[in-house]
């Protein structure tokens, strides 16, 4: 029920990874990347469907030897979401999966050696519709960039992404997206404010090499939020040392929490104290997890007492109040005659939620 989000988004070109838009006001589109051996196709396959019904629009693939172009054929054959491509240095693979139908390379050009092996990139990628993602990486960045800068500077890693996209401008081929990842915060972010003034291109977003499931997301959440609150970014990536399921869940998250794009429940639960009259995390935790499967967008409350509960569930899509055994109701503003028992609430809650979504999403 809460309005559109009140953050403008910087204008940039639009470049599209199969039928998925990516800049120029587009959904910021939520990716990850699959951690199996992509050797295994039928690992990568369920991995790439797991994160599909997870709600990915685009999922990166590992491809860094000739055998590994082989096997992406073959998932490429097997699912339906856009594949990019992740290949470094080696110039022939990249010709191979251009093939094969990728989706989008991920390959900086600067890193392919010889003027006629970028061109045959290039061409191929013109040739078959494929943009190209430009990535650095503050841990991985040129030896002469490095002894200019000293250490890792924003101004470091838009120096080493102009070099790849001045190669690009140079053969006219302006169907790319470009990312400057770096682990630490203000590095990443200052290196993407000065890259957004630079180039029309869209951007790819990410704290590289976060950490772990809690404290990476809490870094992600920071150094994106940053730049999404600032209208930068069109497609993310969550990285983290985790499920790659769980980067999409952050990566929606993320957005949820900025109203720049919403996907299934999105739960507004108190942090409980004494006065609460049901157990608010169990529900929570409970209705978390059976309501996964849920992509329709909505607003849930769920307030253990009166202190917050009304305020909240009026501008809740449902909102639940506790009181002494049985807790009230809202639904859409409106505070409903029925109230739930509280021994029982989950299932009536869920129950409820269920039907809202079906009236509201009949397919
Ligand atoms: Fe405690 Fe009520 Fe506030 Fe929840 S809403 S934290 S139960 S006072």
């Amino acid at each position: 029920m809460f309005s559109e989000s009140p953050i403008s988004r910087r204008p940039s070109k639009r470049i599209m990874v199969g039928n998925v838009p990516i800049g120029d006001g587009a959904p910021i589109a939520v990716q990850s990347m699959t951690n199996t051996d992509t050797l295994d196709v039928e690992a990568t396959v369920a991995q790439i469907e797991r994160l599909q019904n997870a709600g990915a629009d685009i999922v990166r693939v590992s491809v860094p030897t000739m055998d590994t172009a082989e096997a992406f054929k073959l998932i490429r054959q097997r699912v339906s979401l856009p594949l990019v491509a992740d290949i470094h240095f080696d110039y022939r693979i990249a010709l191979k999966v251009a093939e094969y139908g990728v989706d989008c390379l991920r390959i900086n050009p600067g890193n392919i050696g010889k003027e006629d092996r970028i061109r045959a990139v290039v061409d191929a990628a013109s040739y078959n519709n494929i943009p190209i993602r430009i990535g650095v990486n503050g841990g991985s960045l040129e030896r002469d960039i490095q002894e200019k800068y000293g250490e890792p500077t924003p101004e470091a890693l838009l120096e080493s992404a102009m070099r790849h996209v001045d190669i690009l401008d140079r053969l006219n081929f302006d169907q790319f997206k470009v990312s400057v990842k770096a682990s630490d915060v203000f590095l990443a972010v200052g290196a993407y404010r000065l890259l957004a003034k630079q180039i029309e291109q869209p951007l790819h977003l990410g704290i590289t090499e976060a950490g772990g499931a809690r404290a990476g997301s809490v870094k992600s959440a920071v150094g994106l939020g940053m730049l999404l609150a600032e209208g930068i970014g069109d497609t993310l990536r969550v990285s983290l040392a985790a499920d790659p399921v769980e980067e999409i869940k952050v990566g929606f998250d993320i957005l949820k929490s900025l109203r720049l794009r919403s996907r299934g429940i999105n739960f507004i639960a108190c942090p409980t104290c004494s006065r609460q009259e049901f157990d608010v995390i169990g529900t929570v935790n409970a209705l978390e997890e059976r309501l996964e499967d849920i992509v329709t967008p909505l607003d849930v409350s769920i307030i253990g007492c009166v202190v917050n509960g009304p305020g909240e569930a009026l501008v809740s899509d449902m909102g639940v109040t506790g009181a002494n055994r049985m807790s009230g109701f809202y639904e859409d503003g409106v505070r409903q005659k029925e109230r739930f028992d509280n021994t029982n609430l989950i299932d009536q809650l869920e129950a409820k939620i269920r039907a809202k979504v079906a009236k509201a999403d009949p397919e």
